[in-house]
């Protein structure tokens, strides 16, 4: 772990200041991916700009979340209102960065779980907004599977050469079964039930829609497929119950029954990255623990 590799305190710091950092920048950069691919706005022709009065907006005022701060949540030019969701996703994706690194090895696997949970935030915030996940986001998170599938592949022809590959290539990498069905464990189910719901739905209520959509199904497959199949079975019973609860309380305050299931799996995915295996592990050992056989 990296708390072993650097035990200094200056180097501590150092390390999570770089990863505040990039956490922010990075974070604002979500901010314009939520905004923008919703309206299928270039991600990067336009400058960030003011969106009452279109105003290009100066470097200065565009650092994260100081920006927003030092402006009291105010447009230089126009003095309107700048949403609050600006420095929140960007604290979001900061703390994100700083909790995957306290919990996780310094490793390739890490940083690429980093982006993916800034995917999540993307996918969460979107689906929120527009009841729609974007297909190009979750096309991300099955590329950032790529890399270690491609390990996995290599460690099943040779385990010599596998080896050979330094430790911060291999520390966290899944075998190549665990890829495979972490892509269909959730991904499969979840289609199947959308599938078996949709001429239910569509009889009873004359609406066509299905009981889980196919962007929540593409999620669970695309996530399942990076993190393999532990840690998605426990990601699918967080993000399930989180939406059961959470649902019923949205249906109480505004009677509305249909909700974004996104952002619920989205939290349940990050959860089940960080901790899902060790949960299940735990569980398994709990179910399967036998008193009279002793420790
Ligand atoms: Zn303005």
């Amino acid at each position: 772990m990296l708390h072993n590799q650097f035990m200094e305190l200056p180097f501590y710091i150092m390390f999570y200041l770089i990863v505040a950092f990039y956490g922010l920048c990075i974070g604002s950069f979500l901010n314009v991916v939520i905004f923008r691919l919703p309206k299928d706005e270039s991600l990067v022709k336009r400058a960030s700009h003011c969106m009452t009065c279109g105003t290009k907006i100066l470097w200065r005022d565009n650092i994260p979340v100081l920006g927003w701060l030092l402006l009291k949540g105010k447009c230089r030019a126009c003095g309107e209102p700048i949403s609050k969701r600006y420095p929140i996703v960007e604290s979001l994706n900061c703390i994100v960065y700083l909790v995957t690194f306290a919990v996780l090895d310094f490793s390739l696997q890490t940083i690429l779980y980093c982006f993916f949970f800034s995917a999540l935030i993307c996918i969460a915030f979107i689906d929120w907004d527009t009841q729609e996940m974007d297909l190009r986001v979750l096309l991300c998170i099955a590329v950032l599977a790529l890399p270690d599938v491609v390990l996995s592949v290599i460690r099943l022809v040779s385990e010599n050469t596998f080896s050979a590959f330094p430790e911060f290539i291999t520390a966290g990498s899944l075998s190549l079964q665990d890829h495979l069905i972490g892509l269909v464990c959730i991904g499969l189910p979840f289609f199947l039930i959308g599938e078996i719901s949709k001429p239910i739905i569509e009889r009873k209520f004359g609406e066509s829609f299905r009981a889980i959509e196919l962007g929540d199904t593409i999620l669970m497959a695309a996530g399942g497929f990076l993190i393999g199949w532990k840690a998605t079975v426990v990601s699918a019973f967080f993000g399930i119950c989180l939406a059961a609860v959470c649902g019923l309380v949205l249906k109480k305050i505004n009677g509305e029954s249909k909700f974004a299931f996104g952002p619920y799996l989205a939290l349940g995915l990050f959860l089940g990255t960080l901790f899902g295996e060790q949960i299940l592990d735990w569980y398994i050992a709990w179910v399967t623990y036998d008193p009279t056989q002793g420790i």
